[in-house]
């Protein structure tokens, strides 16, 4: 029988959810508080420039392609996708690595750094495959309900894997520092710190040499806009500007909605809203999750951004560029251990207009850069213009320009902002972080357990932070709702 189903927020779970319910021929409504839909993905249009405001990377293409065959469709229906090459450069204070499209030209990097590592790397990305593919095809697909779903023969196989981390599994190996910071990275998307992160993570290194990096026409955005126009062919409707003030509890069941006062009654309410805030809708005997719960849990890291309209081209920088010339630990444990500003951050500069010539009016360049901070920092003017003028220096300096002087605009976005225009947890960026004590089974439920009739999807859910969980999550849950009605 066909059910209403509300949900809260139009983030990437969230209109993955709308398809697949809409699909199984349920009426559902997207109640959005913003005035375009995307949550983190949004986007910014300005003179003439286009920048993604969130995700920049199109990692783990086989989960976008899985997405859209679910409903018949191709990603090529919609947008046009390019691998890059180099997929990314990294700066260290003295020299660059370049990673390049496939893994010969990586393993030649790899040697011009470290003599004899290429083969440690063939070995290392082998095993982060076999990695990939149980976590795919496997781990992730299930919804987080028990510890058993991670016990399968292939998981028993590994299971020293769950108590090494990636941070020690790289050191043993590649021995040159920035070897070990090129191979740490990817698993900071998890959200946690390399020394906190599970080796078996090491798959995402798979995503990243394996898979590679690419980059749909236009940006990010067109993914948005693509599962929109998904979405509403299967009759979602998605609402704008209708920020949800409260979720409708009777009998201890989820019975509908408060949108500017007015009463929307549904059979089903899924919020893909940040999930402490989506139990803040709820009168407070209907939380699973108390305030001492979330402040002892692990974030994934804030950030401050800026978005920029360079009026020339820019030289010596690719497509993602990512300046580690300071001290990766210490960034780190100003994130984690002792959240500060930190003394001297690592950065990423994204220019999407060095491959996409949609991104930037002729001859222009759009920047975006991102510092990660802890979240709850304090936030103001004056802290954000001291790490522009911070990173910008660095920035002339590693890329041997002068760029300053070539700004049209520049646009900031920090903690505060991450509150109000999403109403994050103290203004995480990214979610609750993938760390052992807060994979599958150990992370907020899907469903309440508290409230019937009532779910939650997105990144501080299963199975956690980044564009491919958040439509993974959204598949989980329709899943799970589905085999409930
Ligand atoms: C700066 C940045 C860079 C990132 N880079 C990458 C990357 O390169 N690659 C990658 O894969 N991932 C990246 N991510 C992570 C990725 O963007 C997120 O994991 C993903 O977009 C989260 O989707 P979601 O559906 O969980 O939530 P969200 O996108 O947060 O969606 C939640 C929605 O709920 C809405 N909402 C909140 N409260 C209410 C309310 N009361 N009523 C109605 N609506 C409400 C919000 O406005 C928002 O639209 C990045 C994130 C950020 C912020």
């Amino acid at each position: 029988m066909q059910k209403k189903i509300v949900i809260i927020g139009s983030g990437f779970s969230s209109l993955a959810a709308s398809c697949h319910l809409s699909k199984a021929g349920h009426d559902v409504t997207i109640f959005e508080k913003n005035t375009t839909a995307g949550g983190r993905a949004r986007q910014l249009k300005r003179d003439g420039f286009t920048f993604d405001m969130g995700p920049s990377w199109y990692w783990m293409p086989d989960i976008f392609d899985t997405f859209f065959a679910d409903f018949g469709k191709k990603t090529s229906d919609y947008y046009s996708l390019n691998k890059l090459d180099p997929a990314y450069k990294i700066f260290f204070s003295d020299d660059i690595i370049t990673i390049g499209d496939s893994m010969e030209k990586i393993c030649a990097e790899f040697e011009r750094i470290e003599p004899g590592s290429a083969k440690h790397l063939k070995k290392f990305i082998g095993k982060a495959q076999k990695n990939y593919d149980i976590a795919i095809n496997k781990i992730v697909l299930r919804p987080g309900l028990s510890p058993l779903e991670l016990i399968t023969p292939e998981t028993a196989m590994r299971v020293d894997q769950f108590f090494k981390t990636i941070s020690g599994q790289v050191r043993m190996k590649f021995k040159n520092p920035k070897l070990i910071s090129t191979l740490e990275f990817p698993v900071l998307f998890l959200g946690a710190k390399p020394s906190d992160t599970p080796s078996f993570y090491s798959f995402m290194n798979f995503a990243d040499f394996g898979l590679g990096t690419w980059h749909p026409k236009g940006g990010m955005y067109l993914i948005i806009v693509a599962m929109q126009q998904l979405a509403q062919s299967l009759g979602v409707r998605i609402h704008t500007e209708r920020p949800v003030e409260k979720i409708l509890v009777k009998d201890k069941k989820a019975i509908g909605i408060e949108v500017s006062g007015e009463k929307i009654y549904a059979d089903i309410v899924l919020s893909g809203a940040d999930y402490h805030h989506s139990e803040t809708l709820l009168d407070p005997e209907y939380r699973q999750y108390s305030e001492a719960y979330w402040s002892g849990r692990t974030f994934a890291p804030s950030s401050l951004l800026f978005y920029i309209g360079f009026d020339k081209k820019l030289k010596n920088v690719e497509h993602h560029n990512l300046f580690f010339d300071t001290d990766f630990e210490r960034h780190a444990q100003e994130i984690y251990d002792n959240p500060q500003w930190p003394k001297n951050p690592l950065f990423y500069a994204n220019f999407p207009s060095v491959t996409d010539d949609e991104m930037a009016p002729q001859g222009c360049e759009a920047g975006f850069f991102l510092i990660p901070i802890a979240p709850g920092l304090s936030d103001t003017p004056e802290l954000r213009s001291k790490y522009f003028e911070l990173i910008m220096d660095r920035f002339q300096t590693l890329t041997a320009q002068d760029a300053r002087n070539n700004i049209i605009f520049k646009e900031s976005f920090c903690v505060n902002d991450f509150i109000e225009q999403y109403n994050s947890y103290n203004g995480n960026a990214y979610g609750l972080a993938n760390t052992l004590t807060q994979t599958a089974f150990l992370r907020p439920k899907l469903k309440s357990s508290k409230v019937k009739q009532l779910y939650f999807t997105g990144q501080l859910t299963v199975p956690g932070p980044g564009v491919p969980p958040a439509l993974i999550s959204g598949k989980l849950v329709a899943d799970l709702i589905l085999k409930h009605i």
